[in-house]
């Protein structure tokens, strides 16, 4: 590989989380085709973690793909202010029918990071439209909601946010809940919520994505929302990486009896074809803006709100993750996922498997045993990479997150790579 598309890209391109450096590796990938991406020199590889966790149905999907066509020569964009149209109109009221049924409203925008940016904003004026300045956001540790300023400043403060640490806005974080904190944590944040003037809780819905995949309960998840009920605390439930059937459920938020007031979409939300976020709501929040005072707008949007290219996309999507044959692809991946967890939990290599729905995460032991983790799991794509296949670390964490469309045998080809790269690790 040394084509003048690498040479250019050096010269000209800044990569997103990629330390820059004189010389950088990367490769060029020229096609797309179901689970594979295929590089310039032919060589293909098994996209095991979706492309940052957006692809849904396969790369270059024909049913999306035609489905975008069409709507190209139809309708590319419009503006979405005082206009509409229908593919935007018609996903809207195809995802509320689907979403828990206390969501009515649907807001717009373009990835993960304004849909989180937009429940933050919609918490806080929700407030202030009731002339109540509340202001102040609950969140987990190790949280992750991306990368704009509001969202950096509800996540985990750490390396990836150091820089900026003096222009977030306070956040106070909590732990995730276990049997054993549970209690506690419930009795911390009654507190809080009767001496502060706190506006909202927001969490990523029993796992923690960018956070290595951690999860939890959904049952202590419920009492902490039901705590939030009972203190009028708006709950916004982020499912960037959860929704669309990661975890096995079509959202996360159904492993829940007490259901989010605001729920935050992206990722597969287009089956991974084009930038698309959206931000639902319940009606109590939605009321707060219904008023004939026009300072009680939510004066919010983007160039591209509701682009009707990216909606033709995210209805084609739905269109096959609700036939029966998705269905039975994810509960085929998770049946295995469950099966390889089992034969792999006492692997000396790992501290711990972790399995849900269609994630599995796999968290290395950090000890001296092994050979070449002393600065994370540096090697690991590289090696994957060589055997044809996807991976990314988060530290010390490893995991699939693979497009529905994966078959058997390239699932059983990626475990059986992940148990050959574990037993490197020993030796
Ligand atoms: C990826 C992610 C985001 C940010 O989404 P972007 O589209 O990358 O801005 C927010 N929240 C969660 C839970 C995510 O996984």
């Amino acid at each position: 590989m040394n084509s003048l598309i690498l040479e250019l890209d050096n010269k000209n391109v800044w990569h997103p989380f990629t330390h820059q450096v004189a010389k950088r590796g990367v490769r060029n990938i020229v096609k797309g085709e179901g689970v594979h991406l295929i590089d310039e020199d032919g060589e293909r590889y098994i996209d095991a973690i979706s492309s940052w966790w957006v692809n849904l149905h396969g790369h270059c999907n024909p049913y999306i793909a035609n489905k975008v066509s069409e709507q190209l020569i139809q309708l590319e964009h419009c503006i979405f202010s005082d206009f509409t149209h229908p593919q935007a109109v018609t996903f809207a009221n195809r995802l509320l029918a689907i979403l828990p049924e206390n969501q009515k409203k649907i807001f717009y925008s373009d990835n993960g990071s304004t849909a989180v940016e937009v429940a933050i904003k919609m918490t806080v004026q929700y407030w202030s439209n009731q002339n109540l300045p509340k202001t102040i956001f609950i969140a987990f540790e190790n949280a992750y909601h991306g990368d704009t300023f509001g969202s950096m400043s509800i996540g985990a403060r750490n390396v990836f946010n150091n820089a900026f640490e003096n222009l977030l806005f306070e956040v106070a974080h909590i732990p995730l809940p276990t049997r054993q904190n549970i209690l506690e944590i419930k009795n911390v944040l009654a507190a809080w919520f009767s001496n502060h003037n706190i506006a909202g809780f927001i969490f990523e819905p029993i796992v923690q994505g960018a956070a290595g995949m951690l999860m939890y309960e959904a049952e202590l998840l419920d009492e902490l929302i039901s705590l939030c009920n009972q203190f009028n605390v708006v709950t916004i439930a982020d499912e960037v990486m959860t929704g669309f059937g990661r975890t096995g459920k079509l959202f996360a938020s159904d492993y829940l009896k007490n259901k989010p007031d605001i729920i935050c979409l992206s990722k597969g939300i287009t089956g991974g074809f084009m930038p698309l976020g959206a931000t639902t709501c319940n009606e109590r929040i939605y009321n707060a803006y219904l008023s004939n005072d026009k300072t009680h707008t939510f004066f919010h949007g983007h160039s591209y709100t509701a682009n009707a290219t990216a909606c033709a996309a995210a209805n084609a999507s739905l269109d096959l993750l609700l036939q029966k044959d998705c269905e039975l692809q994810i509960e085929m991946i998770s049946a295995m996922h469950t099966e390889f967890a089992e034969q792999i939990k006492h692997h000396k290599a790992l501290k711990e498997v972790r399995k849900l729905g269609t994630i599995i995460a796999f968290e290395i032991k950090s000890s001296k045993v092994l050979n070449y983790l002393n600065e994370g799991l540096l090697g690991l794509s590289d090696y994957f990479l060589k055997h044809g296949i996807i991976l990314r670390p988060l530290g010390n964490v490893f995991y699939i997150i693979p497009p529905y469309i994966i078959t058997k045998t390239e699932l059983n080809k990626i475990y059986l790579t992940i148990k050959n790269y574990l037993d490197e690790l020993l030796n």
